[in-house]
């Protein structure tokens, strides 16, 4: 019998309570950041010899910690790309945590990664890439993108032995996300940016391919396609990018780490057409599937590819690999060896509510952009800088300085109405400052919508 531990059996229903209240509240306190020497001012030591207790610490997250954040389901936090995990989901995160899964390998955590590969079945399903491709969940985006870009160097490395030695090339365009260019840099390799102003269309790509030098025709290793850019949900042409990498022999990457969630709605799958010609997808689900962080997605055509470039060796590591654990082992699909089994929450929660009701739920975030586009035409002071896309809106309220833009934002977020943050947008005379909305959350409503837009007059 374990000896009953009162104030640990305290901290356990605090702690539960706490939870099950947030993930009940739909429109969580928006809190804004302190410095930091003012949140220390205000916590004093909490890391002592003999610990301040859980019920002191546990207070001063409460009162203080959380308060200088952002919760960023909120219906009214519409900056960068938000995020609005199900209850099911963040229960299940709890469950994950409680469960102390190792991810890496079948042998050690063979119900878990089942259970994430059933949801990766189903992710996998909507990109229609051909049987045999399969993925493996990531910490995120920006690993996933690591993680195919890595398998794509490998590939292009073991085609031709004169590769080895040589830097190589990506081509990508000037919607393509950050993280390409700062996982560019981990792997040392270029990055050739084609500067679209909307979407890259596939003939573009031939001419920037057909521009380079032979040296550089010889480096390029990979072309990366944006299914849904970040700022503005433009969904590069995949299909003619497809057609392009195909004749030029050259590895297709589509990172839809924000994007990928609008897969499973119908009424824009059609803007997608080519990502099933993809050599590797990047899909974030802790973006727009609902998950809680951190969760992102790299599905590959043929993971063998994946496995020559990730696959760990090492003599405490041989025993996993051996026959009597046969299963799939996520660490050699990607970056990470001892891994969370991320795709668990996803799993419970696309289990407990079906995919009609993801692809509801991502409908609704699609209609929110359609809506706002129309509010925005209603109104004389504002003006949509493009259609919305995706669950982007790009507008502008005219005769603003960039300045304008910013105290705007502030100002809203002080006074707790909302975080809506400006973007840049590229026109003919340079960058213009401008506001933007994304969508992710469901429960934000027509009037929350209305109530930010009243707050440009
Ligand atoms: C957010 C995003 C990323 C990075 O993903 P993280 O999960 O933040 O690492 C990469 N690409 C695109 C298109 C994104 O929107």
């Amino acid at each position: 019998m374990h000896e009953v531990d009162i104030e640990l059996v305290e901290m356990t229903l605090d702690v539960m309570k706490y939870a099950i209240n947030r993930i009940t509240d739909r429109s969580p306190e928006l809190g804004r950041p302190k410095a930091a020497e003012e949140l220390k001012s205000l916590i004093g030591e909490t890391i002592t010899e003999k610990g301040i207790g859980g019920e002191k610490a546990f207070n001063l997250f409460k009162d203080v910690l959380m308060k200088a954040t952002v919760p960023i389901d909120h219906p009214r936090h519409l900056a960068f790309v938000p995020a609005a995990p199900t209850r099911a989901a963040i229960m299940f995160d709890l469950v994950t945590s409680a469960s102390s899964i190792h991810g890496a390998y079948w042998m050690e955590g063979a119900g878990g990664i089942f259970a994430e590969n059933e949801a990766m079945k189903w992710l996998v399903s909507l990109t229609r890439l051909p049987a045999g491709a399969f993925g493996v969940f990531t910490s995120g985006g920006t690993a996933a993108n690591l993680s195919a870009m890595v398998t794509a160097r490998e590939f292009w490395r073991a085609k031709d032995e004169s590769h080895i030695g040589e830097k190589a090339l990506m081509i990508t365009s000037i919607g393509a996300h950050s993280s390409l260019k700062a996982m560019a840099k981990v792997i040392d390799a270029d990055v050739l940016l084609i500067p679209s102003e909307e979407e890259l269309k596939g003939s573009q790509l031939q001419d920037a391919i057909s521009n380079l030098t032979p040296h550089q025709r010889k480096r390029l290793f990979a072309v990366v396609a944006t299914g849904g850019t970040t700022n503005a949900g433009i969904i590069d042409d995949l299909s003619g990018i497809a057609e392009v990498c195909k004749k030029e022999d050259v590895w297709f990457h589509v990172d839809a780490a924000y994007g990928g969630g609008a897969l499973a709605a119908p009424s824009v799958r059609p803007l997608f057409n080519g990502i099933e010609q993809a050599d590797s997808i990047t899909i974030d689900p802790h973006k727009w599937l609902f998950s809680p962080y951190d969760c992102g997605a790299v599905i590959y055509k043929d993971p063998d590819l994946a496995k020559k470039a990730h696959e760990q060796e090492g003599s405490y590591l041989e025993i996993f690999k051996d026959e009597g654990a046969r299963g799939f082992n996520p660490a050699d699909y990607q970056i990470q060896l001892t891994r969370r089994v991320r795709g668990l929450p996803l799993w419970f929660s696309l289990a407990m509510h079906g995919t009609d009701k993801y692809s509801r739920a991502v409908e609704r975030g699609i209609s929110l952009a359609t809506a706002t586009g129309k509010m925005i035409k209603k109104r004389s002071k504002v003006e949509l800088v493009r259609a919305p896309s995706l669950s982007c809106v790009l507008f502008r309220r005219k005769g603003w300085s960039p300045e304008d833009y910013r105290n705007w934002t502030y100002k809203n977020h002080k006074e707790g109405i909302a975080l809506v943050t400006p973007t840049k947008w590229k026109t003919k005379d340079g960058f213009e400052t401008v506001a933007r909305f994304c969508f992710i959350n469901p429960h934000t409503r027509e009037e929350d919508i209305e109530l930010i837009l009243d707050t440009m007059k």
